[in-house]
């Protein structure tokens, strides 16, 4: 890659607003700092008693404007317009009063500035626009207005072929990428080095960038490979990002078609693990019934290792009819426009949304769901596997291959304390038949390899724990009583695992 960091335009004047307000007043001399620190009387006595001009920059080069405007003073901005100052004026870097509102995201002087004839895609030296600014400063809520109200265009490059998403994706600006993506930015676009979004976001190892990034894409972008040909996995662990690079690597061989990539990535096609949990669960139940209670070689249960034993029964076939359940049930989808069939084209969702206050605005932006196009409730979560936005979101299940969530969840409950129940019932009753006196030993067929030390442990480990001695004598049964105990442990484990 040619170069490795962008440049970000810093705002000269971002210092001098930060002031203690003691040294503001102090510091108001003309009408350039009566701009930045907002003191709209000092500036009118300085305009209408002194006679300075609005229309003329200071000596950097800079104007009245742009000072009010960063640091977001909508009156001061209003005044100065109002008296002579050119709303599309710029300084030498050929930035206006709007780019340095983005820099601090002054929504209210935005709204003033193009009211009053502002181009929304004035761009400077660099090519960036009020939207790249945005971008680069993490401005949500700014980019969102002026790209709502004002139609800004939220895909236009830079002069390097950057567009917002790029510079978010750099920048780790997670909600911006939200954002930009739910106003279906690019994701495909690639600058002058070939270097997509997604580049940007590995090159810089920002972990949740990619993420919203992978999920909302195609996934073609993890292919695209840069002038340099580099992918952004291949990129990220070239930086030494290796939580970035393993998460794409993860990525690229879920969309592999091979099985083991499949595998490795944790993904095992759409129908996840479900059909092999459910062979568990059938051939345990059979296994169960076949090897410890109608077994010829077994002595009878009793009558209460027997209700025991069917009523381990009871709940295998319990859980089987609860796994079907999680298995098919909507666990809570939640629908999107297009879904419902209504299309508010004519009506913007995201301009409903108070933006004035900051305060609930922050805790939006995640709620946007780039993928689903919606905005949707709390506790509710995007699930790449689903594709879809899923109600009071828990997790996503590969052994049920759903979701779990508001509509399921209790279903979900009630399969993992059956399959709990049913493993530990089954398997103590297991355990009570073989160490019956009279019953073949499943040690025997561990232990197989050796005789010598079979029987050493076998000694051993009952006297130690004080468990009757098993029998060795008749292997055959013990063989499939062994695979019985595997397949119960593995089912135990599952039913762990499902917890
Ligand atoms: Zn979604
Ligand atoms: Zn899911």
């Amino acid at each position: 890659m040619a170069s490795s960091e962008i440049e970000v335009t810093e705002s000269p004047g971002a210092a001098t607003a930060q002031d203690p307000p003691g040294e503001a007043a102090a510091a108001v001399v003309d009408v350039f700092s009566a701009s930045a620190y907002g003191d709209l009387e000092q500036l009118r006595r300085f305009v209408e008693q002194g006679g300075a001009s609005l229309s003329t920059p200071d000596a950097s080069g800079y104007y009245a404007l742009q000072w009010a405007a960063l640091n977001n003073f909508a009156d001061v901005v209003q005044y100065i317009i109002e008296n002579g100052g050119n709303v599309n004026a710029t300084d030498n870097l050929k930035q206006t009063a709007l780019h340095w509102a983005a820099v601090r995201g002054s929504v209210a002087v935005a709204d003033v500035l193009l009211q009053n004839g502002a181009w929304v895609e004035a761009a400077d030296i660099n090519g960036y626009r009020a939207v790249h600014v945005a971008a680069q400063y993490g401005q949500t809520a700014f980019l969102n207005h002026i790209v709502g109200r004002y139609h800004a265009d939220n895909d236009a490059p830079d002069n390097d072929g950057r567009s917002p998403l790029h510079w978010a994706a750099y920048k780790g600006y997670a909600d911006t990428i939200r954002l930009l993506l739910f106003r279906e930015a690019s994701q495909g676009r690639q600058d002058k080095e070939g270097c997509t979004p997604l580049h940007w976001a590995a090159l810089r190892g920002n972990v949740e960038a990619c993420t919203v990034l992978v999920h909302a894409g195609t996934k073609q972008e993890l292919k695209v490979k840069d002038n340099a040909g580099v992918t952004p996995a291949q990129l990220a662990s070239n930086k030494g990002h290796r939580a970035v690079a393993n998460f794409l690597t993860n990525a690229e061989r879920a969309m592999s078609n091979h099985w083991t990539d499949k595998i490795r990535s944790g993904k095992f096609g759409d129908s996840g693990y479900a059909p092999i949990l459910l062979c568990i669960i059938i051939g345990c139940t059979i296994l169960f019934i076949n090897s410890v209670l109608a077994a010829p070689d077994l002595p009878k249960v009793t009558a209460a290792v027997g209700l025991w034993a069917w009523t381990a029964i009871s709940l295998a076939v319990g859980s089987l009819i609860m796994f079907f359940r999680c298995w098919s049930k909507d666990p809570g989808y939640i629908k999107t426009p297009r879904e419902l069939g209504n299309h508010q084209d004519d009506e913007d969702p995201l301009l409903s949304i108070d933006v004035n206050n900051s305060s609930q605005w922050t805790g939006k932006w995640s709620q946007l769901c780039p993928t689903c196009k919606i905005v949707r409730p709390v506790r509710s979560k995007h699930c790449p596997s689903c594709k879809h936005c899923v109600e009071q979101f828990d997790h996503h299940c590969p052994w049920i291959s759903n979701c779990v969530g508001k509509k399921n969840k209790w279903d979900f409950f009630v399969l993992i304390c059956m399959a709990t129940m049913t493993s530990f019932l089954g398997a103590a009753v297991a355990v009570q038949s073989m160490f019956h006196p009279s019953s073949p030993n499943f040690f025997f067929f561990f232990m197989l390899p050796s005789r010598f030390i079979a029987d050493s442990m076998k000694v051993n480990f009952c006297q130690g724990y004080g468990l009757p001695q098993p029998h060795f004598q008749r292997a055959s049964h013990g063989f499939i009583m062994s695979w019985f105990n595997i397949l119960e442990l593995l089912y135990f484990c599952f039913s762990m695992a499902l917890c």
